[in-house]
């Protein structure tokens, strides 16, 4: 089937919009996806349609969102290929997945001198959760590291495993890289060695299609607002064994069974770890832009964007000064670069006057940039909707504000 990028593109409102009188080009979909209008609509809907808080449903609105809402969850549950559906906890995005992983699993499993493995390319959301459970407990982060292409040493993993080993930390995609981790390769290596671990899905999710069975994860995360979806909601999808063994993140509503002051005991999964009202509104709208990636079809995403990402390459390539960041064999639609003699902040300010958006910084990712001596990167990323030809007008605004300098 042909990849209907102009059917595509009718469906996000956004991306007709002007910036400073220019056409606007979005090349940020890594920090947050534009949301298709269905998102929007479903939002709508439910708030004229059927509104009511959900769960504890003794009217017919929260009856009717109680029943959106779990539907939702299947929808997850099968797009990650996730055994049962108590295994989907919704959280409100990929950071607090993490922390509730590191707090809960922290508290069971880890003791003192326990070591957690963490990559070199972590996002700061997937590191410092890992240091302050680690210090609660006086155990030691051990890092993974990767070499200038951007690819994981996998060679010093089990060098970097020991009895004390208890979970590796890693993401499946670098946010700053591109880099596509070798999860399923990285999860055999654990498990061989007794060791749980946890993947930060945020930039994989919405690119490649993820079995999170097939990988054998333990734990896997993703953020609503990254997969076309809304803010504020996000997922943490755990093996049943772990999350009916780990004691609760938050006490609240839903989480409970019964309460008295003696004695209260906790709610069967996945409402064990959602005290509180959840983002319901989100979380329903979510279900709209899971349903139009299904639509498009993650393999056919997957395709268009390497189709960028190629071509893209190719012509940051034949720019003078260019050093693009991260050259791994299996890469997904990110380049980070940097231009000589041009600060990266100049680039990205210079090139929103010309109506590009591009993130700039050191993308919430410092031990990468630690790890290049660099103190940021201008950072393109693609979404289902870019086009070669939004491409080749950032190259030719790339030029332009070039020689300016
Ligand atoms: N991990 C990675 C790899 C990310 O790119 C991001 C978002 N920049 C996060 C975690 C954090 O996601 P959120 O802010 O949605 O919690």
């Amino acid at each position: 089937m042909q990849y209907n990028i102009n059917k595509i593109r009718s469906n996000f409102p956004i991306l007709n919009e002007q910036v400073y009188k220019k056409q606007f080009v979005y090349f940020d979909s890594a920090a947050s996806a534009q949301k298709p209008i269905q998102v929007l609509i479903k939002e709508e809907e439910l708030h004229n349609n059927y509104y009511g808080n959900i769960h504890r449903a003794a009217h017919f609105m929260a009856d009717k969102a109680t029943v959106e809402f779990e539907a939702v969850r299947d929808k997850i549950k099968n797009f990650i290929n996730a055994e049962s559906r108590e295994e989907i906890i919704f959280t409100k995005g990929t950071t607090e997945s993490v922390n509730l992983v590191a707090s809960s699993f922290g508290e069971k499993y880890l003791n003192e001198g326990d070591e957690i493995i963490v990559s070199e390319m972590e996002h700061h959301s997937n590191i410092v959760p890992w240091q302050l459970a680690a210090e609660r407990r006086a155990a030691k982060i051990v890092k993974l590291p990767f070499s200038n292409d951007g690819v994981l040493q996998m060679e010093k993993l089990p060098e970097l495993i020991n009895s004390k080993t208890k979970l590796i930390a890693v993401a499946h995609v670098s946010n700053v890289l591109g880099t596509i981790n070798p999860i399923a390769e990285i999860t055999k290596i654990a498990h061989e060695n007794r060791v749980a671990i946890f993947v930060d899905g945020a930039q994989a999710v919405q690119h490649i299609s993820v079995d999170v069975q097939k990988m054998d994860v333990d734990f896997y995360a993703f953020s609503a607002h990254k997969m076309y979806g809304p803010n504020g909601v996000g997922v943490l999808y755990g093996k049943e064994k772990w999350l009916n063994e780990m004691p609760p993140y938050q006490g609240g509503g839903e989480m409970i069974s019964e309460v008295s002051f003696e004695k209260t005991t906790f709610n069967e999964l996945p409402y064990k770890f959602e005290a509180g009202t959840p983002n319901i509104t989100s979380v329903i709208a979510f279900g709209a832009a899971i349903d139009f990636m299904n639509e498009v079809g993650i393999p056919a995403i997957g395709e268009w964007e390497n189709e960028l990402l190629e071509y893209a390459t190719l012509k940051l390539k034949e720019i003078n000064g260019i050093k693009i960041y991260g050259e791994p064999p299996n890469k997904s639609g990110v380049i980070s670069f940097n231009i000589k003699g041009i600060h990266s902040y100049d680039l990205g300010m210079l090139l929103d006057k010309l109506g590009i958006a591009v993130r700039t910084g050191h993308h919430c990712a410092d031990t990468v940039m630690q790890h290049f001596n660099i103190a940021g990167t201008v950072r393109i990323s693609f979404g289902m909707y870019n086009t070669k030809e939004e491409i080749d007008i950032f190259i030719t605004a790339l030029n332009k504000v070039r020689m300016m300098f």
